[in-house]
């Protein structure tokens, strides 16, 4: 269904999901955060967990309410998109990412799940990569780099957690 569509669907009053949340054995969630329902799971091999969030309600399939995910992060500009490309260019390793800006603010390796076919669990390998995040480089987002091994390394811009902390 295309995002826009998704108004015309009438909200849930099915009052299954807010049961579900309050039955710890079931592993729905409201993240008051994000202003979201999800299901919540535990990822195997590494000490973790994660979370996809519902658009619909399962059990009825009315809209769920609406993600503020996208109000809880600065807006990253174009132009700071690009300037930040240009600064990180012929960085090609954390090694050389640490000589350029110093020490990281944050350190600590980062699981990712890779899948060749999308929202497929059984088939989704989590891997760990070494990660660095550099909070100063930007006013309106945080430096990312993360270190694929024999891929190269990438980079994230992601725009500053400008929500409450509470
Ligand atoms: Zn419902």
């Amino acid at each position: 269904m295309a995002k826009e569509d998704s108004e015309k669907v009438n909200p849930c009053k099915c009052g299954v999901p807010e049961s579900a949340v309050a039955d710890s054995h079931i592993p729905i969630i409201f993240d008051k955060t994000t202003n979201e329902f999800q299901l919540t799971y535990a990822v195997e091999g590494v000490n973790g967990s994660g979370s996809m969030m519902f658009y619909y309600c399962p059990f009825c399939g009315g809209r769920l309410p609406k993600s503020i995910r996208d109000t809880l992060f600065a807006t990253v500009t174009d132009s700071e998109t690009r300037r930040l490309s240009r600064l990180t260019r012929h960085i090609n390793s954390i090694k050389e990412a640490i000589n350029e800006f110093g020490e990281p603010d944050f350190d600590s390796p980062c699981v990712r799940g890779v899948s060749s076919v999308p929202s497929d669990t059984k088939s989704t390998k989590f891997e760990v990569f070494s990660t660095i995040t550099y909070y100063n480089l930007s006013d309106t987002c945080d430096v990312e780099f993360i270190d694929y091994g024999p891929d190269g390394i990438g980079k994230n811009f992601t725009g500053k957690y400008i929500g409450d902390d509470n």
